[in-house]
């Protein structure tokens, strides 16, 4: 029977509408075992989520919603001299590989009875979970602070989400979505809180292993917010380690804007938890998160895995972004913080881990 369990005080609660956090206060993961699965078992189905379904922790009967999130393209390039796969992760469904949480949630939500789905989000969550939402026959409200982009609040808005605009930034419209959800018994889907999202977003790392044929990268540069998709990368690529399917779990190497740098500025300090830092604007406004929920499992996450943390200035942000449209790359700018750190220390990051994967995370075709 899946559960949650909190990391910090042990407590166990079962799966309900109107459990989002422990008592404590902590975000809560799963205690949920996932069952084997063979690689020419994989090879034979879908490309759809499913695909995972032995690994994937809703209830028995229940698939996760499908939009055709899965498996996206994984392409040789290089940046500068230094060759690199590119994971193109805004190859997804909507665009970001938010998908694969979404997919998730949804499926979760409509299985609890939810009528409705409560997210924030400053764009590409709030899309992903109002297209799932759509999929999935249920209502869903976004909280995004007042100045995320337009564009994409517009998209969510066109999947039929309501959109509801806070002042005080991505803090207060983390507070009046939590606040909704309680008091209204709605679904808070929060991809910062959720565990199962983070267990769909753990799909990137069996969808990397699978399309690199079970040979990981040394590391896996990708950028960080809230960190969903390195704790969804973590959580796969330990399982892929203790199923027998992959040898190595690949140093998660994480990349943050300079302007909005928590995660970064607690790993440069040797500390186990990020303080908050004060909410500056940023070109990479994916990752603009000042307060990273689940910030001590990020940090151990790197330290355990050989990684690290880097911060990126916005020039080179603007740069990097420019030299990936160069070549075709439809990208968003947080989506340029992983070339952005191969541009400046690619020689270095070479030398430390062997070959580099760096995850393209969000589509530039929303503005
Ligand atoms: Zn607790």
């Amino acid at each position: 029977m899946i559960g949650y369990a909190c990391p910090a005080c042990a407590r166990r609660f079962p799966v309900e509408l109107d459990r989002w956090r422990c008592d404590c206060g902590a975000p809560l993961d799963l205690a949920f075992e996932p069952k084997g699965v063979s690689p020419a078992e994989l090879a034979r189905r879908p490309r759809s989520l499913a695909r995972y379904r032995e690994v994937l922790p809703l209830p028995e009967g229940v698939e996760p919603v499908d939009l055709g999130a899965g498996l996206v393209p994984v392409v040789e390039e290089a940046i500068g001299d230094i060759p690199v796969r590119l994971v193109l992760e805004y190859v997804s469904p909507t665009g970001s590989f938010k998908d694969r949480g979404a997919a998730l949630v949804a499926a979760l939500a409509a299985f609890l009875g939810a009528g409705e789905i409560v997210e924030d989000s400053s764009g590409n969550a709030g899309i992903a979970l109002a297209a799932h939402s759509a999929r999935a026959g249920l209502r869903a409200r976004i909280y995004a602070p007042e100045d995320a982009a337009p564009a994409k609040l517009r998209l969510a808005s066109e999947f039929g989400a309501e959109i509801v605009l806070v002042k005080g930034g991505r803090e207060a419209a983390a507070r009046a979505a939590a606040s909704h959800a309680t008091t209204r018994r709605a679904f808070y889907a929060s991809h910062a809180w959720s565990p199962f999202f983070l267990h769909g977003t753990k799909s990137f790392a069996y969808g990397l292993a699978e399309t690199v044929g079970w040979s990981l990268p040394g590391a896996v540069i990708l950028p960080a917010g809230y960190g969903t998709l390195a704790l969804g990368a973590h959580l796969g690529f330990a399982e892929l380690v203790r199923l027998g399917l992959a040898r190595r779990h690949p140093a998660l190497v994480l990349v943050q804007p300079l302007r909005c740098a928590p995660l970064w500025r607690a790993f440069e300090r040797g500390e186990a938890i990020a303080a908050p830092v004060p909410e500056a604007p940023t070109a990479a406004d994916g990752a603009r998160v000042p307060r990273p929920i689940r910030s001590a499992q990020l940090l151990s996450a790197v330290r355990e895995t050989g990684g690290l943390v880097a911060a990126i200035e916005e020039e080179e942000i603007a740069s990097a972004l420019r030299a990936l449209w160069r070549k075709g790359y439809a990208v968003e700018p947080t989506a340029a913080l992983g070339a952005a750190l191969v541009r400046r220390e690619g020689a270095s990051l070479r030398a430390r881990y062997g070959s580099l994967a760096v995850v393209l995370t969000g589509s530039g075709l929303k503005g």
